[in-house]
């Protein structure tokens, strides 16, 4: 049986070990020899994901979540008031994904700790996932040979499970006009940051329908005041859960930055505009949600299937052929420094992956 004090301190450990994106050696240190401990076989693909194995009976099940946190995240201080445990205020409480971690670890010591029988366990926990999810585009598959999961990585109560999710486009612009003296050769210069004004007016942003949104999010250019700036850089986004949307979207993105350019023959604009990860989306009866509801029901819940603004790991892991979904880690306020774990929330999902490790 997954344990509360056991759960609280575990978690609490984890949190006090600082994992910002990019500095995720030591937290992965500290749960590669727990997994060891339990009997996994733990090995790390070329990008230092952790990837580890248990043997049991019946079809794999892979259950992820990440290693990395956001930034404020360093010198975490986490109390527990009542049954929320919260930071000083100062930092994240990097509840995600460090919730996600303890409820994997906690469910699979309960499971181990009672010599249960259990399906076969691949445990995935990627590193960079916030930015960008790097760890999961950089994933070895070849590790991996469950086709269905669970990734531990939403907001909410575990039984909150995201049955679809965007796509996303990254879009990146660097404009290049001309500099020339403000004050004494105006008319020589082209300012990059007007054409950038241009583009910004007309692009179509925010959101644009249910499922799609668009973004530029950050905008730096220019040198002195009195200088016409020569260079200006935009870096935004597109997202959408309907593939034809985003494309749709991406191409009305290309038209504004070209007919602007027609706008200024002799500056240049160079737009680069990738697609990091794409889209997902199931159906209510597909054998994953089921496997979750049966879970879910074992502890008196109910899914609440529902669709994100965002991507994660789970979009990746679609691409690759892992029909795994994101469910709930019982926290609150990702990315801020009001993020709170809820600890019934947090066990109960601990209770829900024990269910999901020894259903046969
Ligand atoms: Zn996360």
């Amino acid at each position: 049986m997954a344990n509360r004090d056991r759960l609280i301190k575990t978690l609490i450990d984890l949190i006090r070990i600082d994992s910002p994106t990019g500095e995720e050696n030591e937290i992965d240190r500290e749960v590669s020899s727990r997994l060891q401990t339990l009997g996994f076989q733990v090995r790390h693909d070329a990008y230092q994901n952790l990837v580890a194995a248990l043997e049991g009976q019946g079809e794999p099940l892979m259950l992820s979540a990440h290693l990395d946190t956001v930034e404020p995240g360093r010198g975490i201080r986490p109390h527990l008031d009542g049954d929320v445990l919260r930071s000083d205020g100062t930092t994240i409480l990097g509840g995600d994904c460090k919730a996600g971690v303890a409820i994997v670890l906690e469910a699979l010591t309960a499971v181990v700790e009672s010599g249960s029988s259990h399906v076969p366990v691949e445990v995935v926990f990627s590193r960079a996932e916030e930015g960008g999810l790097n760890g999961a585009r950089n994933l070895d598959f070849g590790l991996i040979s469950a086709r269905r999961g669970v990734v531990f990585d939403g907001e909410g109560p575990v039984n909150r499970v995201t049955v679809s999710a965007p796509a996303q486009n990254v879009v990146k612009a660097e404009i290049i006009g001309r500099a020339s003296h403000a004050g004494l050769e105006p008319e020589n210069g082209i300012s990059a940051l007007v054409i950038a004004g241009h583009i910004l007016t007309r692009l179509p942003l925010g959101r644009i329908d249910e499922e799609t949104t668009s973004n530029i999010g950050y905008l730096e250019g220019g040198l002195k005041r009195n200088i016409i700036p020569e260079r200006a850089y935009l870096d935004g986004e597109i997202r959408s859960r309907d593939q034809q949307k985003l494309d749709r979207y991406t191409g009305s993105f290309r038209s504004v930055f070209s007919e602007v350019a027609a706008m200024y023959p002799e500056a240049r604009i160079d737009l680069d505009i990738t697609n990091t990860y794409r889209s997902y989306r199931v159906e209510p009866e597909h054998p994953t949600v089921a496997m979750l509801a049966r879970a879910l029901a074992e502890i008196g819940l109910e899914p609440m299937l529902g669709g994100s603004g965002g991507g994660s790991d789970a979009n990746v892991f679609f691409e690759h052929g892992i029909a795994a979904l994101p469910v709930g880690i019982g926290v609150r306020s990702f990315h801020t420094r009001e993020e709170t774990a809820l600890i019934p929330e947090v066990l109960q999902g601990a209770e829900f992956c024990e269910r999901l490790i020894t259903a046969t």
